[in-house]
């Protein structure tokens, strides 16, 4: 029988690797699951193989299995190992920074084929307010394959909600065309009105 998904989404802080790992947690400990975590490797937040939030309250800390996010194929003989060893099927996979996986609507939907339930989180949209890799056609899998979604809430300094990621270079809103990685940059949850994103096209 084929899993059920999970969909995390939402802006920066707005505490979904916690949500993550809060789920993967109860389903350990109450429904006696094997949950295996997976960290693409693009993610800089913990040390090797180790998921962590960047939420300080929240000391939840969890062993991760990293693996290549140009290709996750690759993880597969790792699951298949792990499942012999283990002498059953691992009942749950949790992926996190979901955003920068290739292929992850195709390699979500494999997992849920071969009976996995699936927890995904990660960014809907990046700095430029533009869909971050595949999280949001995910979306479809929870249609057909049933599950949930959640949409994370985080919060402008102004008290509305924030949808957008404002990222900021040595403090200043980060241009549209500027590069994927720099030295400096930071990111804050803002609202459409104090999101600011110099030279945007449209
Ligand atoms: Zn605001």
């Amino acid at each position: 029988m084929p899993g059920k998904i999970e969909l995390l989404l939402g802006p920066m802080r707005s505490n979904k690797t916690a949500e993550l790992l809060r789920r993967a947690e109860m389903r350990r400990e109450y429904a006696r699951q094997y949950v295996l975590v997976l960290k693409p490797s693009d993610d800089t937040k913990g040390g090797p193989g180790v998921v962590e939030s960047r939420n300080p309250k929240g000391h939840a800390k969890m062993e991760a299995l990293e693996f290549n996010a140009r290709d996750p194929w690759e993880v597969l003989p790792a699951i298949d190992d792990l499942e012999s060893r283990i002498g059953k099927c691992i009942e749950c996979i949790a992926i996190d920074e979901g955003q920068f996986v290739d292929d992850l609507f195709l390699f979500t939907r494999h997992l849920l084929d071969a009976g996995h339930d699936v927890l995904v989180a990660g960014l809907d949209l990046d700095f430029r307010g533009i869909p971050f890799g595949e999280m949001l056609n995910l979306h479809w899998l929870v249609n057909a394959y049933g599950g949930s979604v959640t949409e994370c809430m985080a919060y402008c300094a102004c008290g509305n909600r924030a949808f957008y990621s404002q990222r900021l270079i040595e403090g200043k809103p980060a241009p549209y065309d500027s590069p994927i990685k720099m030295p400096g940059e930071s990111y804050e949850p803002r609202c459409a009105e104090h999101f600011i994103l110099p030279g945007r096209p449209h």
